[in-house]
């Protein structure tokens, strides 16, 4: 018989998770291999149930680009620009790249030119969160500024002035045949197999440079024309909605801003022209539907991912994830969603994403303070 004290003990290290049990614990395997470079670990991103805020008759799933080692979708596009390059040999050793984001491209190119020993200049409107600025110069790469009045032309112009007076790489995310191939070799394959005998009724994407979207829609087309893709856009910068077409130069870049475009609160998400990537989408019919959403939902839904599934998700990915709960709300029962989430909202600390999210204690963390004698801060 054990004494009151002895269970007390017991019960005790057991919560301190010493006295576990292997069978019904949580436990790993590992992956089984080691990775010669960070570069091999880009992609293979989780599918993953939503448990908590999707009605109970559908299946809702995000893809999280957020499990890519430097946090998004983008550094997809980033290995698959320089190695096709590379492989080309458009891009000499140790020629400086250059290129035009804001943001997510910036930081996946920093990385793998990290990785592989490029220089990096990064042209970016000053209107971007500064934390993307930070971690571009922290990855080793330098950040040169335009006017926000300028807009994404602004900046992708000063990237070709720098290309061309200097003799540097252009990346040319949003024109390069790297870009959709790389979501067709990787995104799309990967969708494939993790719903391999499975339904699969609907995928959801927004656009930035329209990679994603091509890329997938490729191979959905071919191999799942059953799937439903649904496009979202910006609400007040409805560039495909409009229907009016993208003036371009003969290389394909925006010859001139989108007369639809207006400033919005999507980073990643639409730029103030159509991209010849997301030309084809549009050319080819890649989509099925077409729904606008408003910046005010994307940051909404970002932070109802965060606080009741643990999914940590950017604006864009809040917005998409609007677009795929409209479509739960009318689907029929049992049908499956695959939504993308393209970045971590970690990018967004000062940016209205985590506005009214306080510094000092709230008046309920100070009432919980002083519901106990100890260790209250001093007053103020
Ligand atoms: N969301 C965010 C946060 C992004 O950075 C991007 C890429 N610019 C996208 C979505 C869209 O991806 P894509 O360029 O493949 O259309």
């Amino acid at each position: 018989m054990c004494g009151t004290a002895e269970l007390a003990l017991r019960a005790a290290v057991s919560q301190m998770g010493v006295a576990v049990s292997s069978d019904t614990s949580r436990s790993t395997e590992g992956l089984g291999r080691r990775f010669e470079s960070v570069l091999d670990t880009i992609g293979n991103t989780p599918s993953i149930r939503i448990n908590n805020l999707a009605p109970p008759y559908v299946q809702l799933y995000v893809k999280a680009e957020f499990f890519n080692p430097i946090g998004s979708v983008k550094d997809r596009l980033a290995v698959s620009i320089i190695e096709e390059a590379e492989r080309s040999g458009a891009l000499r050793p140790g020629q400086t790249i250059v290129e035009a984001t804001s943001g997510n491209t910036g930081i996946g190119l920093a990385m793998v030119c990290a990785a592989k020993g490029y220089p990096l200049v990064v042209t970016m409107a000053d209107s971007f969160s500064i934390e993307r600025r930070k971690l571009m110069r922290f990855l080793g790469a330098r950040v040169v500024l335009t006017p926000r009045a300028e807009k994404a032309f602004g900046m992708y112009r000063k990237a070709v002035e720098l290309a061309e007076k200097h003799g540097w790489f252009l990346a040319h995310q949003f024109e390069s045949e790297a870009n959709a191939l790389i979501h067709e070799n990787t995104t799309a394959r990967e969708i494939l197999a993790d719903f391999e005998g499975a339904r699969l009724d609907y995928f959801v994407t927004g656009y930035g440079t329209g990679g994603t979207l091509s890329g997938v829609a490729r191979v959905l087309r071919r191999t799942r024309p059953q799937t439903k893709i649904v496009l979202s856009e910006p609400a007040n910068a409805q560039l495909v909605g409009s229907g009016q077409a993208q003036q371009r130069a003969a290389d394909g870049s925006p010859a001139t801003g989108h007369p639809a475009f207006e400033p919005h609160p999507i980073q990643g998400w639409t730029p103030d022209f159509i991209p010849l990537v997301l030309q084809e989408a549009i050319d080819q019919h890649y989509f099925d539907e077409l729904i606008p959403v408003s910046g005010a939902a994307g940051i909404d839904w970002s932070r109802q991912l965060a606080q009741r599934e643990g999914i940590f998700t950017g604006v864009s990915g809040g917005a998409t994830f609007a677009i795929a709960m409209q479509l739960a709300e009318r689907a029929e029962p049992g049908a499956t969603i695959l939504c993308m989430l393209p970045d971590t909202g970690e990018r967004y600390l000062s940016s209205p994403l985590f506005e009214g999210i306080e510094e000092t204690m709230t008046e309920e963390e100070l009432a919980l303070s002083r519901s106990t004698p100890g260790f209250q801060m001093p007053a103020t």
